[in-house]
């Protein structure tokens, strides 16, 4: 029998409890605050966000959005960085991505408190990742192993590969992964015999963006499998990276698209947002 891995269940039993912790806190004079930064009028950002705020103050959390045109320059943006890091009232920052062209990702990263850069991006919380010491981790795999833990699953000594090493996603994975104690491997898109070393895995990851790329034969019976992806087939619906047809009766645990790592995505965001704001208790 294949376990589905139900990330919209999980998320909402791991939000009971937070808005519990939020209450806790807004008790104590602490009501922790989130900043959205908004750059542009992509709708796909504008609706992810719109979600993070929803998700925010339905638990207690204040949510700021700060929304600047598409033509903003990015000595504007630094500005406002600037602004929310001076802000004691703001525990977490997230800038979406992606942003105009005119402004350089990397550099106003960069410029995010690393205390209070709640996505995880700023290379001081990648090398806290690396070196295994606490910091704020990237929500997608940080969601994705409070799934895994809420379904019991302990990844101690188990074979996990990883498909995708982007920055969001399957290099934090990784990490991760590492410090609760798999033999991690990092496949993409110059891996040879892909279909070898995903067979290999006890835990399989998928986040390349492929609509239902990873098939039956490229999976080891029984193995738990968590699709990353969100993607849309030729016929427009939207699906993940895995073909959860022919891979759900085979594994041994799965995720479903939707319904599965996106939910935790938000829930993770939230609970690093909390976390971070549990500082100011004793500040
Ligand atoms: P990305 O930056 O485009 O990275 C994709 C990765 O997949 C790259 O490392 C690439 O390899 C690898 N790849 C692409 N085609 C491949 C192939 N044929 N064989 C092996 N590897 C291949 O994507 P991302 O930002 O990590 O996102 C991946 C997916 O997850 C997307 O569908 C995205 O929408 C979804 N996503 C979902 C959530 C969520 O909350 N559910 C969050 C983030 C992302 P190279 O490095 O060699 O190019």
């Amino acid at each position: 029998m294949t376990t589905i891995l139900d990330g919209k269940q999980t998320a909402n039993t791991l939000m009971t409890t937070l808005a519990q912790t939020v209450s806790d806190l807004r008790s104590q004079g602490v009501t922790p605050g989130l900043a959205v930064v908004l750059v542009g009028d992509d709708p796909a950002s504008a609706i992810y966000v719109r979600n993070k705020q929803r998700r925010a103050e339905s638990l207690g959390i204040r949510s700021i959005k700060e929304t600047l045109p598409a033509t903003t320059t990015q000595a504007a943006l630094l500005d406002v960085i600037a602004r929310l890091n001076q802000d004691p009232t703001v525990d977490g920052i997230l800038v979406q991505l992606p942003l105009p062209p005119q402004i350089d990702a990397d550099t106003v990263i960069e410029a995010i408190d690393p205390n209070k850069d709640v996505d995880g991006f700023h290379p001081v919380n990648v090398g806290r990742l690396w070196t295994h010491t606490p910091g704020v981790v990237a929500s997608t795999p940080y969601g994705i192993m409070a799934l895994l833990a809420h379904y019991g699953l302990d990844v101690t000594g188990m074979n996990a590969v990883i498909v995708g090493r982007s920055n969001i996603v399957g290099r934090p994975m990784a990490g991760l992964l590492l410090n609760h104690n798999a033999t991690v491997t990092i496949a993409h898109s110059k891996t040879r015999d892909l279909a070898a070393v995903t067979r290999q895995a006890d835990l399989l990851v998928v986040a390349t963006g492929v609509p239902e790329f990873i098939t039956a034969d490229m999976v080891k019976p029984g193995a738990v499998v968590i699709d990353v992806g969100m993607d849309r087939n030729a016929a427009g619906k939207l699906v993940g990276d895995v073909d959860y047809a022919s891979v759900a009766p085979i594994a041994g645990a799965i995720t479903p698209v939707p319904g599965g790592v996106g939910p935790m995505t938000i829930a993770a965001l939230m609970m690093q947002t909390v976390e971070l704001a549990k500082r100011r208790v004793h500040a």
